[in-house]
Order: structure tokens, then sequence, then C-alpha cells
């Protein structure tokens, strides 16, 4: 079955965003793959995916120890996973490009791991210095990447985005099982 992955800083609103994409408070946990960790949450959406809720990065106190162990977890995830049809990577729309993210979505592309962007608590602030928010996110990517990721400008607290992010997700599930994987 498909998989599609979700990861950010902790505090971005990960558990809200997968909240209001799912519309349930609480989702049935599946049982954890035997061997994985218990920090990586598989949730059952239907019969053809599952959403991966990724455990946090960028704590602000973590030992070197942690933090060497999470980014093995991690990239051992997102590179052997035959079925992940991609991830999404939060960013908090409040805030100025921040390294952590950057460096994150660079080593998405150097692994060749197919990402998109969501931008998270749109209703924050207002319009437009969201909108400021993101394009001075998006033209970081464009120095990294050369061209602009695809991304979506999502707030769990209006509801905003949900649609646009749900298409994007059953999109990437549809490519997934025509490619006949
Ligand atoms: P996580 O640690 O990434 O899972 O983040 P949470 O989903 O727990 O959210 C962290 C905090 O941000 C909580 O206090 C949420 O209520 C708040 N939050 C999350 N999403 C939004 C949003 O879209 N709008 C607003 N205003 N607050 C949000």
């Amino acid at each position: 079955r498909a998989e599609i992955a979700f990861i950010g800083r902790s505090n971005v609103g990960k558990s809200s965003l997968i909240n209001m994409l799912t519309g349930v408070k609480e989702l049935a946990k599946t049982s954890q793959k035997p061997g994985k960790t218990q920090l990586i949450n598989h949730f059952t959406i239907d019969d053809r995916w599952y959403l991966v809720d990724l455990p946090g990065y960028g704590f602000a106190k973590v030992s070197k120890d942690k933090k060497v162990k999470w980014e093995k977890m991690i990239s051992d995830y997102l590179t052997n996973r035959a079925n992940l049809c991609g991830v999404i990577v939060l960013i908090d729309s409040r805030l100025e490009p921040q390294t952590i993210d950057l460096e994150f979505l660079n080593w998405c592309g150097e692994e060749g791991v197919p990402f998109a962007v969501a931008f998270t608590k749109a209703d924050k602030q207002s319009k437009t210095q969201t909108e400021k928010n993101v394009r001075t996110f998006l033209n970081k990517l464009v120095e990294i990447f050369g061209e602009t990721p695809d991304y979506f400008v999502t707030s769990a607290e209006k509801g905003q985005g949900k649609e646009e992010l749900s298409g994007f997700l059953y999109e990437l599930v549809s490519e997934f099982e025509a490619e006949g994987r």
C-alpha cells in the first residue's frame, strides 16, 4: 500500500494538520512494523494508502546522541521505503527561512526523496505577511533546486488548504498506483 510521510520541526503544527486532513481527532494507530521504532506512527486512511507521522526535528534541547539517532532513523526510513510516494515537509509560515528546514529539504533533494512543502499556521498573521514569508522561503528553494516545488499554504485552525492538499495526496497515490509499484 502507498504511504505518504509528514515531517517538520516540533511545534510546526503537524498533529493539527494531520487532524485537519483526516477530519478526526483520534485516529486508530495501526500496529507498528516489527523493528520499527515506536516514534513512527502509521495512520490508515483508506485501503489505498496510509499516512506516516514522522517525529519532529529541531528540538531546542536535545543531546547530540539523540540527534544522531533521529537522523539515522529518518534517513533509514525515507531512503528505504519502496511504497513511499512522497514526504510533506511542514514549514511554519510565520518564520524567516530556518536553516534546519532548508538543510532537510536539501537532503531530500540529494537523496531523491520526493517532497512537497506545506506552510502551516497561515491564520496567525495577515494574508500579506503570509504571502511575503512564503515567497521568501520559496525563493530560497529556487536557489537550491532551480525550481519551485509543489507547495500549499494551510491553516489547521481555519481549514485552509485542506482540499488542495488532500487532492494532491490522492494524486500522488494515483500516480504511484499507475506505476504499478
Ligand atoms: P506539532 O508539534 O507539530 O504536532 O504541532 P501541533 O499540531 O501540536 O501544534 C502546535 C501548536 O500550534 C498548538 O498550540 C496548536 O494549537 C497550534 N497550531 C497548529 N496549527 C495551527 C494553525 O493552523 N493555526 C493556529 N493559529 N495555531 C495552530
